[in-house]
């Protein structure tokens, strides 16, 4: 509840002009003063294949190192940022990394993570070839075995399944995804219901909130031409799209745009905040709904677009037929609606004051079309009810017409390139129950943490199962129950990790195939970084090399490390060996579009993709190159460079014939359905909802059995204080540091040095309480379980309210191979009772000899605590996101309790997850269905298997 007044160091750095001034006499920000940096400190492309520069080690000798130059993409998180490698020419190793100037989402700048790729492909642990298990799964033994014999096997067992018809049988979950839309192709190709994913741990709540308005299920600000942003917590800024979104903040803030943060704790990105909100977890959409009333009450909101893009017709008279239908009605109503939401509500609820609610309420109306805001994990992923939130923040969006509008926020599909296929599979006539169960009909994405208590609960097992960067065992909740269930073979029967790094659930597979880093594979990526689309070539950087030098390879293992592979190559190679006569219908999908009848070569798919990128070739063939040529030289292509108010283009004449207009409603109708909004007496495509337009009233909602969900609400979270005991307190374990990743920074030895510890974060006044100091031993009791961390008492933390980073507390076996040795501690795991585990650190980090000098010179010796494997689930039983806030008790560790010790008892996770279950309202809704036909859902199935009485 602050608000930013510059710093003494802020002034007087102002005053020596160190920095721009910034603030007036009055701390206010100074109008716009800077406009994006230039790019001349980067080397120019014609001198790429031959750059020259002092070697930085070399000190006064003055050494000259001549590198060559090739892009690729960073692989540490979803942003996708543009990487430059330098291969020493001499070595023909990578030497580093930096900023790719020429990729329009990052603009040449990188996170600490985009550079420690360095360490994550030089680790001296890494997994350099094929393992096949040997003894018991889990047991730690490993044998290395040919690409060949991998493929052969795991080919064999799928071709069985799939002639066998025992199609569900065959799953791919995905932990880290990135190459947009190649995996669809390859289930498809097979058949299978088969994709799983980390979503409903990760987004799926969020997403829900914005897919019940607009169809579109993530937002893309434009925070840089804003003049208010508001962020529910700083999740995405500070490690999800860290760099390409907080590079564009700040510039929107130097050009005079006000931030307000909401999080319990004091980010980084609160810290820099106008206004800190420390709402209490699970109370953000009481706030929001309060502003929405003052933006109603003080008829701040944007009439035009309310009038022209609301289903307010529709919202009136469901919430209120009896009263003449008219725009002004409607906003009657909304008064009516949203009374109780006062700021002194508001106050109550999360603990912000209510002069704070208002003055941010009238900041945000007042900004209008350039209101930017965003939500994506934190409290959407934190709460029952968590999707409400987005929802919530979403009206804001829509009561200040900033929907698609420069400085506003649009759907981020508008900003998302997608890829031409060739010879596209037909959509598979299965359905996965283990990935939709019936239970959750709405479930944005699959129920992936759910996977083993279904499996538990003998609804079906699995016969091939990939794990693809996914480390469910160490990320997920109930991480026990994971164990047990990868150990049983007569529920999984063939477990293959596909990863670059040995991971925690890696040691119960039964394949560990080493895929590659950001410099060792091809991808595409695009994502919405800002309101322009484009698209990021990922290439092993090596291969690329080689090809320039005239040494042309077949398969890039040939380049990499060891023999890490990368996953296009391996897919293609299994698909063709899984239908050996081209009998199952496979092989048809990966013929080459050049060359008839022959196996497709990776190049030729990406230059199929990549001749129809909108652009592309044009662009190429100006600066004498093929568009994979192109691609290959500069790593990234901007496909267009603001799109906006897409929802205003003109549905074409040809769509319109035989459509039937109805000029009161605003719609063009076709068989039954809206295929266009009539706006300014023009039928445009509008959004991806039924009605084309935002929908605040949602007649889905009613539908499917959630009636009081109808228009935006605040859902009081299973963490809001009525619930809690008498001693018990919530833990929000959800906040990421910006220099780590979940799994794979375990071997990047630059951001372990920085971030090793993950203690428990408690204000002063709860120390207090609880006579507890920093570096105490502490004791947090779960429902299932409990973890022992030591204590971080601090300012930077809302009283009431304790915190814990999940990101660190990685561990290894004595059985298994060494690994991540910056990282992860050794632990004894013990099956104390049947369903009573038991972990404890046995040794934490220490320097050890390798090849690389800096393992001797390790001086942490604290690995952190895991505690996500002590949480149960909590699927939401709307969006089917998994509510990760947790209400613990907190106590000084009793007398026989160590640092870094875990019990879980999987017997009450599976308790939990019943009772949670038991709040779903299932499948069919209105006509058999099993899910809304319109909402998306992953690798869409034939539409006849939306249906119920459809055989599966
Ligand atoms: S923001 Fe993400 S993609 Fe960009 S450099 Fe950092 S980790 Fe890599």
């Amino acid at each position: 509840m602050s608000k930013h007044s510059p710093s003494f160091i802020e002034a007087i750095a102002e005053k020596l002009h160190l920095i721009p001034k910034l603030h007036g006499e009055d701390g206010e920000a100074l109008p716009p003063i800077v406009e994006p940096g230039n790019l001349t400190d980067y080397p120019p492309p014609d001198k790429w294949d031959n750059w020259v520069e002092y070697e930085a080690k070399s000190g006064q000798k003055r050494e000259k190192k001549n590198y060559m130059i090739v892009p690729t993409t960073c692989f540490n998180c979803e942003a996708g940022c543009g990487l430059l490698s330098y291969i020493d020419k001499e070595t023909m190793r990578v030497r580093k990394f930096e900023g790719n100037p020429y990729h329009p989402g990052s603009r040449g700048r990188n996170c600490a993570k985009g550079p420690a790729t360095i360490n994550q492909i030089n680790d001296t642990d890494r997994i350099l070839y094929p393992l096949k298990r040997k003894g018991v799964r889990g047991g730690g033994e490993w044998e290395q075995v040919s690409w060949d014999e991998v493929l052969d096997d795991i080919a064999s067992q799928i071709r069985k399944a799939l002639q066998e018809d025992r199609r569900n049988e065959v799953v791919y979950h995905v932990g880290r995804p990135g190459h947009e839309g190649f995996m669809d192709r390859i289930l498809q190709a097979w058949g299978v219901d088969g994709h799983n994913s980390h979503t409903n741990i990760c987004s799926a709540g969020a997403r829900f909130g914005y897919a019940i308005w607009q169809g579109f299920d993530r937002p893309s600000p434009d925070h840089a031409n804003a003049q208010f942003i508001l962020l529910i917590s700083s999740h995405l800024e500070s490690g999800h799209y860290f760099n390409p979104h907080a590079q564009r903040i700040i510039e929107g803030m130097m050009n005079g745009a006000k931030l307000a943060v909401m999080d319990t704790r004091l980010s980084n990105t609160a810290s820099m905040a106008d206004y800190w909100m420390a709402t209490y977890p699970g109370s953000e959409a009481a706030v929001l709904l309060a502003m929405a009333k003052i933006i109603i009450n003080e008829r701040l909101y944007d009439e035009k677009f309310l009038r022209d893009w609301v289903n307010w017709r529709d919202s009136l008279a469901e919430l209120n037929p009896n009263v003449e239908q008219t725009f002004e009605s409607f906003i009657a109503e909304l008064e009516n609606q949203y009374s109780e939401y006062t700021p002194e509500f508001a106050e109550q609820e999360s603990g912000v004051k209510a002069e704070t609610v208002i003055e941010v309420a009238r900041q945000i109306g007042r900004a209008g079309t350039r209101f930017s805001c965003h939500n994506w994990r934190s409290a959407g992923a934190g709460n029952l009810g968590g999707w409400a939130v987005a929802r919530c923040l979403h009206f804001l969006s829509v009561l200040t017409g900033s929907v698609g509008t420069e400085g506003g926020t649009s759907p981020s599909a508008w900003n998302k390139f997608k890829p031409s296929g060739f010879s596209t599979p037909p959509a598979q006539k299965f359905w996965n129950e283990l990935h939709f169960p019936l239970e959750y009909p709405l479930s944005h994405y699959e129920m992936s943490f759910l996977l083993p208590h279904l499996l538990k609960d003998n609804r079906g097992k699995l016969a091939v199962y990939f794990t693809r960067v996914f480390n469910p065992v160490w990320t997920y909740p109930d991480g026990f129950t994971w164990i047990e269930a990868l150990s049983d073979e007569s529920k999984i029967g063939l477990h293959i990790a596909l990863t670059p790094t040995w991971n925690e659930t890696a040691y119960f597979a039964d394949y560990v195939l080493p895929m590659g880093n950001a410099s060792e594979r091809h991808d595409l990526t695009s994502y919405e970084t800002h309101t322009g689309m484009w698209v990021s070539f990922r290439q092993p950087v090596l291969r690329e090399a080689a090809r320039r030098m005239g040494q042309p390879t077949t398969f890039t293992y040939e380049t990499n490390p060891g023999e890490v592979w990368e996953e296009d190559e391996f897919w293609f190679e299994l698909s063709w060996r899984i239908d050996p006569d081209g009998d199952l219908g496979i092989r048809e999908h990966f013929i080459s579009p050049y060359r008839p009848g022959e196996k497709i070569t990776i190049d030729e798919y990406y230059q199929y993709i990549f001749e129809n990128t909108k652009g592309l070739p044009e662009k190429a063939s100006d600066e004498g190159f093929t568009p994979l040529d192109y691609m290959r030289k500069y790593g990234a292509f901007e496909v267009e460079q603001a799109v906006l108010e897409k929802h205003l283009d003109l549905v074409p004449e040809a769509q319109l014939s035989d459509a039937e207009i109805d000029a009161e409603r605003g719609e063009v109708c076709k068989n039954g359905k809206v295929v266009a909004a009539i706006v300014d007496s023009k039928a445009r495509v509008g959004f991806n909802t039924p009605s084309r337009r935002q929908e605040l009233f949602s007649k889905t909602t009613v539908e499917w059995g959630w009636p009081e969900y109808s228009i935006p609400t605040y859902v009081k979270s299973h963490i809001h204080p009525d619930a809690l005991g008498e001693n018990e307190i919530v833990l929000v374990p959800t906040f990421r540091l910006p220099t780590l990743i979940h799994t794979r920074s375990g071997n990047a030895k630059w951001l372990a040095e920085i971030s090793n510890r993950n203690p428990l974060w408690m204000h002063t006044s709860d120390g207090e309480r609880w006579g507890i100091e920093t570096g105490d031993l502490v004791r947090i009791s779960t429902d299932i379980g409990h973890f022992v961390n030591r204590a971080w008492v601090t300012e930077g933390m809302r009283p009431g309210v304790v915190a814990c980073s999940h990101h660190i507390g990685r561990w290894r076996r004595d059985q298994d191979a060494k690994n991540n040795r910056w990282s992860t501690n050794q632990v004894t795991i013990d099956e104390v009772e049947p369903g009573k585990w038991k972990m404890s650190v046995i040794e934490g980090i220490g320097a050890y000899k390798s090849d690389d000098p800096d393992t001797s010179r390790i001086f942490w010796t604290d690995g952190g605590v895991h505690q996500n494997i002590t949480f149960p689930v909590h699927p939401d039983p709307v969006s089917g996101m998994h509510c990760w806030h947790q209400r613990v008790t907190v106590e000084k560790a009793y007398p026989e309790d160590k640092y870094g010790d875990v019990l879980v008892d999987t017997g009450k996770s599976f308790a939990i997850y019943k009772e949670w279950l038991a709040m779903a309202r299932p499948a069919p809704g209105p006509g058999g269905l099993r899910r809304p036909l319109w909402l998306a859902r992953p690798l869409r199935p034939a539409e006849e298997m939306f249906y119920l009485d459809t055989p599966k």
